[in-house]
């Protein structure tokens, strides 16, 4: 009997095989390399047999060079936070791609010196932020809470209301990170109420200010009494408010999610947000107020750690100057319209899989507006294709409600529904074979 290791293929006639190359184009040559010899090891230690070497270098080498893929979000949550949040407006892709090589983010093209980092997209945010007199930008919302409170209050105290202390998701706590960078809390009230006598109560020479968190992902109903930005202003120490979403303006399908110019003009002196949320930017994090708050943070050391990059100056910027981001598009959707779409998609779709239009109710997601269902329609389908539709080059992700996939259309550009088309047939075809 001849050794089965003798019909082991040498690792030159592995690379070369058609499919391999074909796999490998647009991937590292030392990481295919790697992926064959390691096959190839296999083989000789008799774990993998000879004749399947190419298809065990194909199921190993990765399918492109980033895994991270491009998904029609159907699940009817706007801001998904498992599907990176906001979508970017396509003046935001562009100028991500333009500012992705060698660009002007720290450099005066007039003086040929350098330049302010980001100026513009810090201008950009103060012409829309009414009431602000100077804005940061950090890696995230939880980074502007952490530097304000590292820079403003570290070895001093935060007042807290009881109702505030909030958990955004996945364990990150606010009054724990707050604690982190070495401030203490004072929590005050109870859980259902609070009254500005509490606060003022409170206040000591260890005072830095008074934190006040916009509880985003739940709501306390009931006898409940909360004190307003207005009124904690009236207080000898700064007011910071937390308002997570990053709202600029008050939207009139939003009427309890606080905006950032709002809270400005009631007093806050600072006031903290995410740019992937309603604001429909990349993911950022705002520090906006008054100019020497601001200058208080922008020069702490810590603030460097947390610098944005120029990829995410120039989305945001674009985001801002641009036409309507999607978050926003979809925010405003018109049920009627809607409805529209997913007929049209149904039948589309009549001769491939029994689909239905249905009503669906749609929400912001993000950790925003929990109580806020928006009207919205879905295409109903087979559970059954939920698998096979995530298992696509380009992946649709819907919900399952009552054993029946839905594909909200919400979040999904009208410029798509060809693409949820050609996905839903391409899955359901799948089914058949
Ligand atoms: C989302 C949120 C945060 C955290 O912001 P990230 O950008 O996720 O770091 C903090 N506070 C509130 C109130 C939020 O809603």
């Amino acid at each position: 009997m001849t050794d089965p290791r003798r019909l082991i293929p040498r690792t030159d006639v592995v690379l070369a095989h058609p499919a391999v190359r074909d796999a490998s184009s647009g991937l590292d040559p030392h990481l295919v390399k790697q992926t064959v010899v390691s096959v190839l090891a296999g083989c000789r230690a008799g774990q993998i047999r000879p004749e399947s070497a190419i298809t065990e270098v194909l199921a190993a080498l990765p399918r492109s060079a980033s895994s991270m893929r491009q998904i029609i979000n159907a699940t009817g949550v706007i801001v998904h936070t498992n599907l990176g949040r906001s979508a970017l407006s396509e003046a935001a892709v562009a100028a991500v791609t333009r500012a992705a090589g060698t660009t002007n983010v720290e450099f005066d093209l007039s003086t040929g010196t350098r330049g302010p980092r980001g100026a513009e997209a810090t201008r950009a945010l103060l012409e829309r932020i009414d009431g602000a007199e100077a804005v940061h930008l950090v890696n995230n919302g939880a980074a502007a809470l952490a530097l304000v409170s590292c820079a403003m209050a570290a070895g001093r105290s935060v007042i807290v209301a009881r109702g505030e202390m909030v958990e955004i998701g996945d364990g990150f706590r606010i009054p724990e990170l707050v604690e982190s960078v070495g401030a203490t809390l004072r929590e005050v009230g109870t859980t259902n109420r609070v009254h500005l006598g509490d606060y003022a109560a409170a206040i000591d020479e260890t005072t830095a200010f008074v934190l006040k968190v916009h509880p985003s992902n739940f709501v306390v109903s009931g006898f409940t009494s909360t004190v307003s930005v207005n009124e904690l202003s009236t207080l000898p120490v700064p007011t910071v408010m937390d308002v997570g979403s990053g709202l600029l303006a008050p939207h009139p399908r939003l009427p309890d999610e606080p905006d950032v110019s709002s809270i400005l003009r009631a007093g806050a002196h600072l006031v903290t947000a995410s740019g992937d949320k309603l604001l429909g930017g990349p993911q950022c994090g705002l520090i906006a107020g008054r100019r020497a708050a601001v200058e208080t943070v922008r020069r702490h050391p810590l603030a460097r750690a947390m610098r944005v990059d120029k990829l995410t100056l120039a989305a945001l910027e674009a985001t801002l100057r641009g036409p309507q981001p999607p978050t926003l598009t979809a925010l405003e959707s018109d049920p009627e319209r809607l409805w529209a779409r997913a007929r049209s998609i149904v039948a589309d779709l009549a001769d491939v899989v029994a689909a239905e239009p249905v009503k669906s109710e749609a929400t912001v997601g993000g950790g925003a507006a929990p109580t806020v269902s928006i009207p919205s329609a879905a295409v109903a389908l087979p559970a059954s294709l939920a698998e096979r539709l995530r298992a696509l080059d380009e992946p649709v992700v819907g919900r399952i409600e009552h054993d029946r996939l839905l594909l909200d259309l919400i979040a999904i550009p009208c410029t798509d529904d060809g693409r949820l088309v050609a996905a839903v047939r391409a899955a359901s075809s799948s089914i058949e074979s």
